[in-house]
């Protein structure tokens, strides 16, 4: 059997991960989505272990010091972390793994992981990711200025991906993502079961 993939979307905040990776799940049901952890309180209508873990500060780093995390970060004052977990357990019988993180955590796991599939999320343009920030309605003046901010250096490290998708409309973003797999699952080093069976 083959080792399932690693996937990573990532990308400024407001750009979309979030409704593209939903979609994503949604057009393919057997990708397996990694529920983070955070110390940032539940939105309305959040549930505890579908959204994300809720954490304690203090529960959160017990967890850094046991080795928990493939990664976290610090983002927008708030801890996140991809609990190590079920991860290679799911890539050992085949199955792909989707990780909807920061720009900071990409870089972690690309470390950790370099053969992970990289996808960078860009917006149409900085002034439609304006627009998506600020139609999130969830941000006060001071915090949109800051997400734009950091949005323009973290578009520049996107360019250290393998792939960069520009999210202009969400379904073809999905589409985008879904060939970028269907190759992924197409390379030599992802079929060697099936060589070995050839080469008997
Ligand atoms: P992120 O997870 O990257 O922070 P979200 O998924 O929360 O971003 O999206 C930010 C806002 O932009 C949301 O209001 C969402 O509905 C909207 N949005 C996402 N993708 C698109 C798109 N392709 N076209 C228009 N609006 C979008
Ligand atoms: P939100 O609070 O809007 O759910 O997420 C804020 C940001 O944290 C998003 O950019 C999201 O991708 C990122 N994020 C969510 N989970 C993780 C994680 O496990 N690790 C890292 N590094 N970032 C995460």
């Amino acid at each position: 059997m083959n080792k399932g993939l690693l996937i990573v979307v990532s990308g400024a905040s407001g750009t979309g991960k979030g409704t593209v990776c939903d979609a994503l799940l949604k057009k393919i049901p057997t990708l397996a989505y990694s529920i983070s952890a955070t110390t940032r309180a539940p939105r309305p209508g959040e549930k505890e272990g579908e959204n994300y873990y809720f954490l304690s500060r203090e529960a959160f780093s017990e967890m850094i010091a046991q080795g928990g995390f493939l990664e976290y970060a610090e983002v927008f004052g708030n801890y996140y972390g991809t609990p190590l977990g079920k991860i290679e357990e799911r890539r050992k019988v085949g199955q792909d793994v989707l990780l909807e993180i920061d720009v900071q955590g990409a870089l972690k796991v690309m470390e950790r992981i370099p053969d992970g599939v990289f996808i960078f999320l860009l917006p149409p343009s900085l002034a439609e990711l304006e627009r998506r920030i600020r139609g999130r309605g969830t941000e006060t003046e001071e915090t949109i200025a800051k997400r734009l901010g950091k949005a323009k250096t973290e578009i520049a490290v996107g360019k250290k991906y393998r792939y960069a998708v520009v999210n202009d409309q969400v379904e073809q973003a999905v589409n985008k993502i879904e060939a970028i797999l269907t190759a992924e699952h197409c390379r030599a080093d992802q079929n060697s079961d099936i060589f070995e069976e050839l080469g008997r």
